[in-house]
């Protein structure tokens, strides 16, 4: 079965040291260098692990803001160049890589011009947002033309997780009984960071965005970071009598959001979630090179509780459609 896969990072040594010109690189990414290479490799051990674990496509996308710490101005000027880099690195692979842009999250009124320019110039698939933007969530006014443009253009955002606001971290995920590593690990990939993307995710919901742009699609990974848990909840505690949307918040979460397992492989909480949101709106994720376990496509194809027609949504027919991916011939 083919197998699109669509939480795949790279990134560029280039795009680094410009960064590092305008900032020192935040703690935590220092120690992700034990990705190595692997996230600047197009065409070397990524494709021999895309073959050896039969995954036919990645959609790749830089693995963490790409200009939030640098001057608006620059802003601009590297996320074009970052877009670039990828454009060119994956052309030679049309049929194994596809992009979602990086967007200068500093300029919405750029972004929005460079998230149109990366889909119709490199038929990038949406772009992807990591985090918030120094301390603001994007339902704020100011972000809305990102919104409305993907929308327009019909290609979905994805948010992806990045470091927490260290206040919360110091008040939530540190302790005297525990090491500062755990502290760590707690108040990001362990747990903290998938909160803070699932608070993102009510957020816009709560801010009425889907009732101005219907068609605006959101891609939330790592199971939909806690919140379809919670829609029941949501809906009893913030009815539509409340919040003064339209629908119940569950009913955007089905309508608007596509969720990916990024790597978690637990089958009770994927049966639940095709159970929750149906098979309609999961597509396949391993987030690559953080995860490289090799069961994902074994683990897909032996779910039971899954029609043959709903692995083909999961594997590759939701993304094809979604990101307007051009599919088997
Ligand atoms: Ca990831």
């Amino acid at each position: 079965m083919r197998i699109v896969t669509i939480e795949e990072h790279f990134t560029a040594q280039e795009i680094i040291d410009e960064n590092n010109k305008f900032t020192e690189a935040p703690e935590f990414y220092k120690s992700m260098v034990f990705v190595g290479n692997s996230l600047t490799d197009i065409d070397g051990e990524r494709i021999d692990f895309m073959d050896k674990h039969k995954i036919d496509m990645q959609v790749l996308s830089y693995t963490s803001p790409v200009s939030d710490q640098v001057p608006a101005s620059e802003a601009v000027r590297i996320c074009k160049r970052a877009n670039d880099i990828l454009a060119e690195k994956i052309k030679p692979h049309p049929e194994r890589f596809a992009a979602f842009a990086t967007l200068p999250m500093a300029d919405p009124v750029e972004a929005a011009q460079e998230l149109e320019r990366c889909v119709k110039e490199y038929n990038f698939c949406g772009a992807l947002l990591a985090g918030q933007f120094q301390g603001h969530f994007y339902e704020e006014k100011s972000f809305f033309p990102i919104f409305a443009k993907a929308a327009e253009l019909d290609v979905p955002i994805s948010f992806h997780p990045a470091p927490i606001n260290q206040v919360i971290q110091d008040f939530y995920y540190t302790s005297p009984e525990y090491s500062a590593f755990i502290a760590g690990q707690f108040a990001s990939a362990g747990f903290g960071w998938h909160l803070d993307v699932g608070v993102h995710e009510v957020r816009l919901i709560l801010s009425g965005i889907f009732d101005k742009l219907p068609n605006l699609k959101i891609i939330a990974g790592h199971w939909g970071e806690l919140i379809p848990a919670y829609l029941e909840r949501l809906d009893y505690m913030m009815p539509p009598q409340s919040t003064g949307l339209r629908k119940k918040i569950s009913e955007y979460y089905k309508e608007n959001f596509y969720i990916t397992p990024s790597g978690i492989l637990s089958p009770m909480q994927f049966e639940y979630m095709v159970t929750l949101i149906g098979a309609e709106h999961i597509m396949w994720a391993v987030d690559y090179p953080y995860i490289k376990q090799g069961n994902f496509y074994e683990f897909l194809m032996s779910a039971e509780f899954l029609t043959n027609e709903e692995k083909e949504l999961i594997a590759h027919k939701n993304a094809e459609k979604i990101l307007h991916i051009k599919g088997e011939n």
